[in-house]
């Protein structure tokens, strides 16, 4: 072979030799890469299943000291359950406090003030909820009770929405529970903060890190710390994304101080009843401690 060629064919060699190194390097690199991160949630899956077990075999004695809380799912409108369904399965699994936060979305005919409307309709005609016993307490507020059992459980149901406020442009979601009445729609997230100063309400910020589903962002989080109530950890994201942006959310949330707290946001059948938030009295406004689990 012509010395040429000989050098020629080597050096070809030699290039496509690294290159598929490099190549093999870069496939390999990302595949333990992406290996390694669905092992590590896995584990933390087990750990977080062990302690839902735990968890639950406790329940009932935490609850002796305790109030559970749920402030933030979807009836029927856009969700999957009824009004009916949601207030008699929220009562059995033993919340005190529960709220439906429908959106304010007058453009899809969604009207969040439906559930607790129609709730009050069955209080004025006397009429019960399947058995169980509803009383109203203020504008805002439903006591669930059953009658007929001497000292029942009680759950106040806790009219709530969740705005679709503007911030640059863009939908934000920001959920408010203890309302009278449903406030005017799609203004700037300023208006709303304002107006709800005001007024004794609780003010949550959903979801605060999914981009895809109005978030409100880390800064508006900074800017509008001091309005904020709570912090939502949201149980409606499929894995893993739900691991990574509640991760978020817990860490920045105890960076900025700000006090979580643990919310459904159930669209479908599957998860309206997996969060538990423990309350430690009716003005739960100041502090609350989660235990989420997805
Ligand atoms: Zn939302
Ligand atoms: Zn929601």
């Amino acid at each position: 072979m012509l010395p040429f060629l000989e050098t020629l064919l080597n050096t070809t060699l030699t290039v496509f030799t690294i290159m598929a190194s490099l190549v093999y390097c870069t496939v390999f690199s990302l595949f333990a890469f992406i290996s390694s991160f669905f092992i590590y949630v896995a584990i933390n899956q087990i750990v977080l299943f062990a302690s839902k077990k735990k968890f639950l075999n406790s329940k009932f004695s935490l609850l002796k000291k305790y109030y559970l809380a749920s402030l933030h799912c979807h009836s029927y409108y856009d969700g999957a359950l009824t009004v009916k369904d949601i207030v008699l399965n929220a009562y059995k699994n033993k919340y005190s406090f529960f709220s439906i936060t429908d959106h304010l979305e007058p453009k899809l005919s969604i009207d969040p003030s439906w559930p607790f409307a129609y709730l009050k309709s069955l209080i004025k005609k006397g009429k019960t909820l399947c058995g169980l016993s509803l009383k109203l307490i203020n504008n805002h507020t439903i006591k669930v009770y059953n009658k007929k059992v001497p000292d029942s459980h009680v759950m106040y149901l806790i009219q709530g929405v969740e705005i679709s406020a503007m911030d640059k442009g863009k939908k934000t979601h920001i959920g408010i529970v203890g309302l009278n009445k449903m406030p005017k729609p799609y203004q700037a997230l300023d208006y709303y903060f304002k107006k709800y100063q005001k007024e004794n309400v609780l003010i949550m910020a959903c979801h605060p890190f999914s981009p895809n589903n109005c978030g409100m962002g880390l800064l508006n989080l900074e800017k509008y710390k001091k309005c904020i109530d709570f912090v939502e950890l949201n149980g409606s994201f499929p894995l893993p994304f739900g691991y990574l942006i509640n991760s978020k959310t817990k860490r920045v949330a105890n960076r900025l101080k700000m006090p979580t707290i643990a919310n459904t946001d159930s669209h479908i059948k599957s998860n309206y009843f997996n969060t538990f938030s423990f309350v430690f009295s009716f003005s739960f406004w100041t502090s609350a401690s989660c235990w989420f689990f997805f």
